[in-house]
């Protein structure tokens, strides 16, 4: 079958979804961050018993355990069409479920939090993902057509929990009076870590669509829209040629636009160790990570009056032949600190990566005078920050503004503010942690902070 599918035929929704990608389209998608699903009371009667027949079930489904592997066995290039609907079935297999969960997840925390209008907005929007999903169960996804309404239910899904962080993030703290900070650890640790899951999965298989639409026929549809760039080394959302340094340099600059906004001080960086290194990775969680820990090491450096030393990034690739990388790659985990299993990877081909490291890490080493040693175990709890201390507004204010919420980051969180969400530590584990890496913070206080990013790329592909 000749494999055509015209770009121009995908509405509005579906290329917002592309705006998830901040590298390719940052102004485009500031203009969908403000997206809010529609609460499930003004859905029909039908639809809102369908949903409560069915989140119990759901939810009582085991979550597949996803590993890297999965999400790149249906993006071999050239993709065939076959692949791209079983990627779509793939897809429609595991979100239900997932967020099912999550509204399970939701609906056990105490009614009053709950009732929280910023906590109750996120529990709407994964009712309503949830029941934009149920009319495609039991339905085989079979041709073209389908794969493209599945895909913008996606797209819309993805756009729809864009800002989830900073309103959780609010609404916990809004109910801090009635629920323990460890209880809400607990809660966002799991939430947070199986939203980086599901949007991943949502996302792989949007850009795996995207990456599908090679051929365009100029007489169904004389005025193209402008293709996505596209990217040799990609398999999805997953760059198999991933440079650090690139990723160091362009947050780097984000970073240092946000301090000069913020304090008048664009402090500065060096890249040494082996800038050329590359491996396979998700260069959206690397952005995140690296734009957070860079916004640490900055304002620490410009609060310690230490502008004119540079922040010094370190990058160290992981040998070929250490006995880490000969461990099969990471395995998702929706649990914090979860061992991977291991991945049973099905290897019938392998893409071999012989020019790129199997993980790096990157150590970033500022002169920001360290973190106070009374504070240090608190620093990866959320919420935690010392962003405007002793001043009147509440802890996080920093982060409220409108424009921070959601726009920017590719993640919907942290937006263009320095510091005071408190979300940027325990955040950035979450995410090293989940293909198997993690961060570990050395305080040598008076002096400086050293942070040690670990990330174990894809290593081998697999299909
Ligand atoms: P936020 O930056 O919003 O405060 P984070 O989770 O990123 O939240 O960091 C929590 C706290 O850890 C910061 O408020 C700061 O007190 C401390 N911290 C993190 N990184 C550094 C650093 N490089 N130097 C000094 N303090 C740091
Ligand atoms: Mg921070």
């Amino acid at each position: 079958m000749k494999f055509t599918v015209r770009p121009s035929r995908f509405p509005s929704p579906l290329k917002a979804s592309l705006l998830t990608s901040k590298s390719n389209y940052p102004r485009l998608y500031s203009l969908f961050h403000n997206h809010q699903a529609r609460p499930l009371y003004d859905r029909p009667l039908s639809s809102r018993h369908e949903l409560e027949d069915q989140v119990p079930w759901l939810a009582s489904q085991p979550l597949h355990q996803l590993s890297l592997a999965d999400l790149v066995k249906h993006g071999r290039p050239p993709l065939s069409a076959e692949a791209l609907l079983s990627s779509a079935r793939f897809t429609l297999s595991l979100l239900p479920i997932r967020l099912a969960h999550r509204i399970q997840a939701l609906r056990s925390l105490p009614y009053i939090v709950v009732s929280n209008p910023n906590i109750s907005r996120i529990y709407n929007n994964y009712q309503h993902s949830l029941s934009t999903l149920l009319p495609w169960q039991g339905k085989t996804i079979s041709t073209l057509d389908d794969e493209i309404k599945f895909t913008q239910v996606l797209a819309e899904l993805v756009q729809t929990h864009t800002d989830t962080i900073p309103i959780l993030a609010k609404g916990f703290i809004e109910c801090r009076k009635y629920i323990s900070s460890a209880e809400v650890t607990r809660f966002l640790d799991e939430h947070l870590r199986a939203r980086i899951g599901t949007r991943l999965v949502a996302e792989q298989h949007i850009a795996l669509h995207y990456s599908s639409t090679p051929h365009f026929d100029p007489e169904a549809s004389p005025t193209p829209c402008p293709e996505p760039e596209t990217h040799p080394s990609y398999i999805g959302v997953i760059d198999t040629a991933l440079r650090p340094a690139n990723v160091i340099d362009s947050c780097g600059g984000f970073v240092a636009d946000i301090c000069e906004l913020n304090y008048g001080v664009r402090p500065e960086w060096v890249v040494d160790g082996a800038p050329d290194a590359s491996f396979a990775f998700v260069p959206m969680h690397l952005e995140y990570i690296v734009t957070e820990l860079l916004k640490n090491a900055f304002r620490a450096t410009v609060e310690n009056g230490m502008s004119r030393e540079p922040v010094v990034i370190t990058i160290a690739p992981e040998p070929a032949s250490s006995p880490a990388s000969a461990a099969t790659p990471g395995v998702y985990s929706d649990c914090p600190s979860k061992p991977s299993n291991g991945g049973k990877a099905k290897a019938h081909e392998i893409i071999p990566l012989h020019d790129h490291a199997p993980g790096v890490t990157i150590r970033i080493r500022d002169r920001g005078g360290g973190i106070n040693p009374d504070v240090l175990p608190e620093i990866w709890g959320y919420s935690f920050t010392t962003f405007n201390e002793g001043e009147d507004e509440p802890p996080g204010a920093g982060a409220w503004g409108e424009e921070a919420m959601g726009l920017i980051s590719t993640t919907g969180v942290g937006g263009s503010t320095i510091a005071g969400l408190g979300y940027g530590l325990p955040l950035s584990r979450a995410y090293a942690e989940y293909f198997g890496g993690g961060i570990a913070v050395q305080s040598l206080y008076g002096w400086g902070t050293d942070v040690y990013l670990r990330l174990k790329g894809v290593g081998k592909i697999e299909y």
